[in-house]
């Protein structure tokens, strides 16, 4: 069992550094109680140092990065926003493909997300890519609860 919410504490601290020389503010929002899901803890951090690393990198500075989690019935919901570059339409589609970069020269190898959309389906869950160009984007992330998580008012309909 893995506490969602520490986890993405431990995530913001890891980019903290990378986050301070862009000026860029990194801040959780949402559900304040532990949230738990059922999860290989590194292979979840990678998830989300991927997504928050492209969405430090993707961002001008001065701008800031916000992980809003929410909790429903049986899932949670973890939507990572950037203020940054965003992606235009035609690009989206494809960002998930391994190799996939809009600019290579950035760095980086374009496996990413590739890799972590695989994770979070190797643990049940989803995820999901909205952007406007020159606007920002936001990656959400859906996981299965815990079955010893889910709301205590719908116990008796499982
Ligand atoms: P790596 O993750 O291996 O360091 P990468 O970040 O380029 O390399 P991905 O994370 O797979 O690779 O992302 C693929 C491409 O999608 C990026 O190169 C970038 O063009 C685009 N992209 C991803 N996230 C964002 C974002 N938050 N804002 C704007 N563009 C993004
Ligand atoms: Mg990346």
């Amino acid at each position: 069992r893995v506490n969602l919410r520490e986890l993405l504490q431990e995530t913001i601290l890891n980019v903290w550094t990378k986050a301070e020389q862009k000026h860029i503010k990194v801040k959780l929002t949402g559900e304040e109680e532990p949230v738990w899901i059922n999860a290989d803890p590194n292979r979840m951090k990678q998830v989300f140092l991927n997504i928050v690393d492209n969405a430090i990198k993707f961002s001008h500075e001065n701008c800031w990065v916000n992980l809003n989690l929410k909790k429903y019935d049986h899932v949670v919901e973890v939507a990572v926003q950037d203020t940054g570059i965003g992606i235009s339409e035609e690009h989206l589609m494809r960002v998930k493909d391994r190799f996939f970069q809009v600019n290579p020269l950035n760095g980086g190898t374009g496996l990413g997300l590739a890799i972590t959309q695989q994770l979070v389906e190797l643990h049940g869950g989803h995820m999901d890519i909205e952007s406007q160009l020159g606007v920002g984007t936001t990656v959400t992330v859906i996981l299965p609860l815990s079955k010893d998580d889910v709301t205590e008012t719908n116990q008796d309909k499982i």
